[in-house]
C-alpha cells in the first residue's frame, strides 16, 4: 500500500482558523483512496531526534506574532535538516506565519526583527500601525497541475511580504502578499507558501490532491489520482465565487 508520511510543525502554537484541518483533508483524501498516512507532531525541542529527510510533507500552520517568536529559536535550530529535506524534494506546506518564518525575516508590528530560516529570498514586515491588517476573504488563480485554478481562502495578516521570486497565484479578490498586492504566496513544484487559511485544502480540492501525487512521485512523473466524489466540496466553491462576483469559468474548471 502506498504511504504518506507527514511531519506537522509546532500543531500546539501554529494552529489559526482551523490550519490543523489542512491535515485532516490530506488524511481524509488519502484513506478515500486506499493510502496510508501518518502524521508525525513536532514540538519544541524535538530537533536533534527528529530526521526531516523521512518525511514526504512537512507542515507548519499560521500563527500569532508572539506564537512566532517562541518558535523562532527551535525553528532556526532545525535550519540545516529542513533544507536538505527541501532539496532532496520533501514538499514543504506553509501557511501565514509558517510562510514568513521560512523566508529571510520578519519584522513584527512593535519593529521586533524574528529571523526566519532564509529557505527562500522573500521577507516580511508589519506595520506598526497595529490596526493596518489584511483581513477578509481571499481568491487567487494559481496554475497547479498543468491548469488554472481558483484559489479560495480567508487572510488575517499584519506582515507585508516581499521580494516573492515565484508567487502561488495572482489574485483576483483580496490583499495578498501585500496592501492591494497582484500576486500571492510562494510557490515552487515541491513549495507551497501562502496566507490563505480557511483551512486552504478543504475549500481547495485540486491544491489537495497536486501535494499528495507530488509526495506519492517525490518529484518524478506526477502519479494520477482516482478521482473523489467532490460535489459538496465544488457547490461551496461556487457560493463562495458567485458572492465575490468571481464565477465566471468556476464551472469548466
Ligand atoms: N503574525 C503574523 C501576521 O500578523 C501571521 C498571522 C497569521 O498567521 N495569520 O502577519
Amino acid at each position: 500500500m502506498a504511504k504518506l508520511r507527514i511531519l506537522h510543525m509546532y500543531p500546539d502554537m501554529l494552529d489559526l482558523y482551523g490550519d490543523s484541518g489542512n491535515m485532516e483533508i490530506i488524511s481524509y483524501r488519502c484513506k478515500k483512496r486506499g493510502i496510508d498516512v501518518s502524521i508525525d507532531k513536532y514540538s519544541l525541542g524535538q530537533g536533534s531526534s527528529t530526521d526531516f529527510t523521512s518525511y514526504d510533507l512537512i507542515y507548519l500552520g499560521g500563527g500569532a506574532d508572539f506564537e512566532q517568536q517562541l518558535l523562532a529559536d527551535d525553528l532556526l535550530s532545525c535550519r540545516d535538516n529542513i533544507m536538505e529535506a527541501y532539496k532532496k524534494g520533501t514538499f514543504i506546506l506553509m501557511i501565514c506565519g509558517g510562510y514568513q518564518l521560512m523566508g529571510q525575516y520578519y519584522k513584527d508590528s512593535n519593529g521586533k526583527k524574528i529571523p526566519g530560516l532564509g529557505l527562500f529570498d522573500y521577507y516580511t514586515v508589519a506595520s506598526t500601525d497595529k490596526s493596518k491588517r489584511c483581513i477578509g476573504n481571499i481568491v487567487i488563480e494559481t496554475e497547479i497541475g498543468g491548469e488554472k485554478y481558483k484559489v479560495i481562502g480567508f487572510e488575517n495578516h499584519g506582515g507585508m511580504t516581499e521580494n516573492v521570486a515565484s508567487p502561488f497565484g495572482t489574485v483576483l479578490f483580496g490583499n495578498g502578499n501585500s496592501f492591494g498586492s497582484k500576486s500571492e504566496g510562494y510557490f515552487e513544484k515541491n513549495v507551497i507558501a501562502t496566507y490563505l487559511h480557511g483551512p486552504l485544502l478543504s475549500k481547495n480540492p485540486k491544491v489537495s490532491d497536486y501535494i499528495i501525487s507530488y509526495c506519492l512521485s517525490r518529484g518524478g512523473n506526477i502519479r494520477p489520482l482516482e478521482p473523489l466524489n467532490d460535489t459538496l466540496e465544488e457547490k461551496c466553491r461556487e457560493v463562495m465565487l458567485e458572492r465575490l462576483a468571481l464565477l465566471g469559468s468556476v464551472k469548466s474548471e
